[in-house]
């Protein structure tokens, strides 16, 4: 008979490892606190546009996308290679010069770094390529890019505005190693959606698990290596169990010390009837007192974000302030206009304060306490791809005991 494994969580690392669980020939059963799959990846429905719980982009490259997800079937939109940086009084190009050729004249003549800082973007593309995922010494990005010899312009006017976008924190403190693998995936693909919204990837995981083995409105309030007792209530066997959730739910339940630390953001929605731009690139604000970080035209890169009649954006703060719409409105107008601004009407904001984990443990292994599983991108690294590479790498681990 099939060996039956309990996963706790339906998020990307829960999903993905019950799916991998599912092709190597164990029965699995997925328990999920909410009344969706997705954890942290949904989006919403609501006045027929698309609101993705915070802005998120998806890499095609990610090695473990390529291996859990059908790409056809998403159906990804991609954003254009490189991005528009408000600087001193207007929005500046910094093209992609290997993707997009056309745009490297305006990317060179640009006020964002000097001439030396362009070419270490072509240098650091190689190394990003050759980088064989864990640096001898990680140190933080920040201390990484100075050291690579970018000048501290182009680090304020660049890639704090990008990076800080992806990390969700301010100062670059993230990891080196995981700055490089980025940098290397966003080389090698578009930050793309999928045409839906983010959430058809957890959907797309989910429906390879078939047969109602995803049980929603389950919270689980106790876990061993056996069991696992949902609602206060009933207790199911299983020969195998899995964490997949948090790191500090992961504490709560098994008692492990993993460090609680979230790094923070704020999306605002606005719709607008205007036609004056609807651009693919990603906006970035180098503003030195600003509160709003990117914003992103996101029914330009998939129409289905909006009705017709309508665009759909995105603006995004980094940090766990709470701006007011007033604050986030002034701040927009200094980077498009009160006249455009003025033709955007709000939407809805997400406050997501547990974001991503502060402090990954980038491990290669799975994790293990007290005979419980343990995964999710808090075990990994702070991403879609962390997230299902955690999964993998607990099924991987667990089909080697049976
Ligand atoms: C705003 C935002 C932007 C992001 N941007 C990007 C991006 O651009 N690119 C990228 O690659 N990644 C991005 N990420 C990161 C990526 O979304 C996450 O790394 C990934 O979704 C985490 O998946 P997970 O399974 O580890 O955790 P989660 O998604 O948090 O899943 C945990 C699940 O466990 C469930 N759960 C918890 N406790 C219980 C319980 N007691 N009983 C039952 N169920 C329980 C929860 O309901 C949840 O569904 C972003 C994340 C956010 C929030």
């Amino acid at each position: 008979m099939n060996k039956k494994v309990g996963v706790v969580g339906a998020g990307l690392s829960g999903l993905a490892c019950a799916v991998e669980l599912k092709k190597r020939g164990f029965e699995v059963d997925v328990y999920d606190q909410s009344s969706e799959v997705g954890g942290r990846v949904q989006t919403e429905t609501y006045e027929g546009f698309l609101l993705d719980h915070g802005f998120q982009v998806y890499l095609p490259s990610y090695e473990m996308g390529k291996y859990f997800f059908n790409y056809k079937d998403l159906e990804l939109k991609s954003f254009s290679a490189g991005a528009k940086v408000f600087y001193d009084g207007a929005f500046q190009s910094m093209s992609d010069p290997l993707r997009e050729p056309a745009g490297f004249i305006s990317t060179l003549s640009n006020q964002l770094g000097s001439l030396k800082d362009k070419i270490l973007i072509l240098k650091l593309k190689l190394r990003a390529a050759s980088f064989n995922k864990v640096e001898t010494k990680a140190v933080s990005t920040l201390e990484y890019l100075k050291d690579f010899g970018f000048s501290k312009k182009f680090i304020s006017t660049f890639f704090k505005p990008f990076f800080s976008g992806i990390f969700l924190e301010k100062e670059l403190a993230t990891s080196s190693s995981f700055f490089l693998y980025l940098f290397d995936k966003f080389a090698k693909s578009e930050a793309s959606v999928p045409k839906n919204g983010m959430k058809a990837l957890s959907e797309q995981l989910a429906s390879q698990l078939g047969n109602n083995r995803v049980f929603l409105n389950s919270k689980v309030t106790e876990v061993s290596q056996n069991t696992i007792k949902i609602n206060e209530g009933s207790q199911e066997k299983y020969d195998h169990v899995v964490l997949a959730a948090t790191p500090d739910i992961t504490n709560k339940l098994l008692g492990t010390e993993f460090k609680t630390f979230f790094n923070a953001t704020q999306t605002y929605y606005f719709k607008t009837e205007s036609k004056d731009f609807s651009d693919k690139k990603l906006f970035l604000n180098s503003n030195d007192e600003k509160k709003v970080n990117h914003i992103a035209c996101m029914s330009a890169v998939s129409k289905a974000y909006a009705p017709n009649g309508w665009e759909l954006f995105s603006v995004t703060t980094v940090g766990p302030e709470d701006h007011s719409l007033d604050a986030v409105k002034s701040d927009l107008e200094k980077l498009f206009g009160k006249k455009e601004i003025n033709t955007w009407q709000h939407l809805k904001t997400y406050k997501i304060h547990k974001a991503l984990p502060g402090n990954p443990l980038y491990s290669k292994t799975a994790l293990k306490k007290d005979g419980v599983f343990i995964c999710g991108d808090f075990t990994t690294s702070p991403s879609i791809q962390g997230a299902l590479s955690s999964g993998y790498q607990v099924a991987k681990e667990m089909s080697k005991l049976s």
